[in-house]
């Protein structure tokens, strides 16, 4: 069942809190490399489906030790001080369950397949999610280890779903940024396009975006998020649902296959 509730975001529009059917019996793993690309990713998504109850995992596969210290720490410090940031913005955003591995920074793309895919496949199936989200195959900004995360990860998915059908995650989506975004984040890194298929909302929750940013203390901000339509613009989500195979039609609104659809009228 669907409930909408109206509620005001910045004084000036009107949209709708919806409360899809997620429960606490739902859960959704992310799985992606370097702390922080949660909260810069999709902070909205992990705050509003927390606030539903909805269990929330994250499997990041790197320390982030190859990273920027800007100025917090010394190099060789960086992945002890980015795994507490990485602590500290998954208590902002709701997600209890966090796994860190130590694969190393900027070296994903040299592992092996068969070094790592079973150990991806194996910890989903342990997880038993619903629904699995990772970057797209583009990495959203062609990051090389995004793009062997997202290769693995929905790899591992599909032979789950080949394996154990019944007990495999329901979902996968993968993580993209739309073309309209162009013109205002105007970051060259990023790759945009506009097969989305999924919106995720997340305005009603506006505060829990800029307090993970601010734990990440260590990674300098490529985009500056205080500008007011670069601030609502991060509160919703794009991503391209995988599994299930998206055979058209209206964009979903929801990551587990609820029958509302997105009304996209002064979306950013
Ligand atoms: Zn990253």
């Amino acid at each position: 069942m669907v409930i909408c509730k109206p509620c005001l975001f910045g004084g000036s529009s009107t949209h709708f809190f919806v409360m899809n059917k997620a429960t606490s019996q739902h859960s959704i793993l992310h799985v992606y490399a370097h702390p922080d690309d949660e909260s810069f990713g999709n902070p909205a998504t992990f705050t509003l489906y927390a606030n539903q109850g909805v269990r929330m995992g994250l499997l990041t596969l790197t320390r982030g030790e190859a990273g920027l210290t800007n100025g917090v720490c010394r190099p060789d410090e960086l992945g002890d001080v980015r795994e507490k940031e990485l602590k500290d913005a998954c208590r902002v955003l709701g997600v209890k369950d966090i796994t860190l591995w130590n694969y190393p920074d900027g070296g994903l793309k040299s592992i092996d397949d068969s070094r790592i895919l079973p150990r991806i496949e194996e910890f989903i199936r342990n997880f038993s999610p619903d629904v699995v989200v990772t970057y797209g195959e583009d990495g959203v900004t062609g990051h090389p280890d995004h793009i062997a995360v997202s290769g693995w990860v929905t790899k591992a998915f599909h032979r789950l779903v080949r394996k154990i059908p019944d007990a495999a995650p329901k979902r996968l989506y993968h993580r993209i940024s739309p073309v309209k975004r162009r013109g205002l984040y105007n970051r060259s890194d990023l790759v945009y396009r506009d097969d989305y298929t999924t919106i995720i909302d997340g305005r009603s929750f506006p505060h829990a975006r800029l307090k993970a940013h601010e734990c990440h203390r260590s990674q300098k901000q490529v985009t500056d998020y205080t500008q007011p339509g670069v601030f609502e613009a991060g509160l919703v989500d794009y991503y391209v649902r995988q599994y299930p195979v998206w055979r058209g039609g209206p964009h979903e609104a929801d990551l587990f296959g609820d029958s509302h659809h997105v009304d996209e009228t002064g979306l950013p």
